[in-house]
């Protein structure tokens, strides 16, 4: 059994006071605490306060306009997305992905806003304090050196939440406030090619909402993993129609989800071949990955409408 540090908690009911607190130096928000939780037992994260966003209203709060389109609080969990009526109407493939985040119990308590806040992970990063010092850490944690690209300069690690591909093809928007105002990002700008960065966000920020306009085209989503539950994605494809052909995002490949698109889907099939070189896994190697690219985004294809 690891064991949590002592910490200060807190609890706010108002947004104004989630934001104060979130601010403050050494503070972390906690959500469902399904990923921040574990790496605070291995000593990833050390903060020295925890602030919950599940008490403020604003945060747990759905919203559907006459047009279709959706505003859902980040704080909702991943099956309360799930089984939203307008959710699986309008926009199924969003409620699919939060379907395939791990496990029932863990969707229970998995949030949307802590999926898109989720850290990149590497088998030699997501482990116990001991064991990465074993190693001397990495650059994302510790160290000086890179184990998995030894002579590289940048960090590798996987960019793995099942719910942001859909999510960028939708053309969905994140809502956060900070105590300075508030600001929306697209949600494909908030991810870097450097796997030691989080999204890119001020210090502090609230991810209050996420903004989906009204549905405009259908998306399939799949994920490729080693077992049916539990584990994390080897491949995350979701695809969609676009006005001059077609397009679509890549993901658990490197630090931030990838958007390929082109004329024909033969074309987009080749494209993202060529675009995307997964690395190896503890599971899989990357050749075998780089072959399913052709077979999974083949297989989000066939199920699109012609
Ligand atoms: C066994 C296991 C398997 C898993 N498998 C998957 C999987 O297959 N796919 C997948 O996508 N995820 C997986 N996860 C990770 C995790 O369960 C989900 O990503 C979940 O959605 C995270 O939400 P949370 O509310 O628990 O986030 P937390 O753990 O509470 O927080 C995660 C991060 O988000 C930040 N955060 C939370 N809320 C906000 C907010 N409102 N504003 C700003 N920052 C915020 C936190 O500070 C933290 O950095 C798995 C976890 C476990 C333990
Ligand atoms: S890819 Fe990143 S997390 Fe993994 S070993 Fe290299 S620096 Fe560390």
């Amino acid at each position: 059994m690891l064991p949590l540090p002592l910490l200060r908690w807190e609890a706010p009911h108002q947004l104004v006071d989630l934001v104060r607190l979130a601010a403050e130096p050494g503070a972390r928000l906690i959500a469902g605490g399904t990923d921040l939780v574990p790496s605070m037992k291995h000593r990833i994260f050390r903060p020295a306060l925890l602030v919950s966003t599940r008490r403020v209203a604003e945060l747990r709060a759905v919203a559907v306009a006459a047009d279709g389109a959706c505003s859902l609080g980040a704080a909702l969990t991943l099956q309360e997305v799930a089984a939203h009526p307008h959710v699986r109407t309008a926009f199924p493939a969003l409620a699919a992905a939060c379907r395939t985040v791990a496990t029932p119990t863990i969707q229970h308590m998995g949030t949307l806003g802590g999926n898109l806040m989720l850290d990149t992970r590497c088998m030699y990063y997501n482990q116990p304090a001991g064991w990465r010092s074993a190693l001397g850490g990495c650059l994302k944690c510790e160290g000086t050196l890179c184990h998995v690209a030894p002579r590289g300069t940048g960090c590798y690690a996987a960019h793995s939440a099942d719910t942001v591909p859909v999510l960028m093809l939708l053309g969905a928007t994140a809502r956060f406030v900070t105590v300075a105002g508030e600001t929306c990002v697209p949600v494909a700008e908030l991810y870097t090619d450097d796997g030691r960065d989080g999204p890119k966000l001020p210090t502090g920020a609230v991810l209050v909402a996420v903004e989906l306009p009204p549905p405009s085209r259908p998306v399939v989503y799949r994920k490729l993993r080693q077992r049916g539950a539990i584990d994390y994605a080897l491949l995350l494809t979701a695809v969609a129609p676009a006005p001059e052909g077609w397009e679509a995002v890549i993901s658990a490949v490197g630090p931030r989800p990838v958007l390929v698109s082109a004329a024909t889907r033969p074309a987009l099939i080749d494209a993202v071949y060529q675009a995307v070189q997964p690395l190896p896994t503890h599971q899989q190697s990357s050749t075998w990955r780089k072959r399913m690219l052709r077979v999974e985004v083949g297989r989000a294809l066939a199920a699109l409408p012609d």
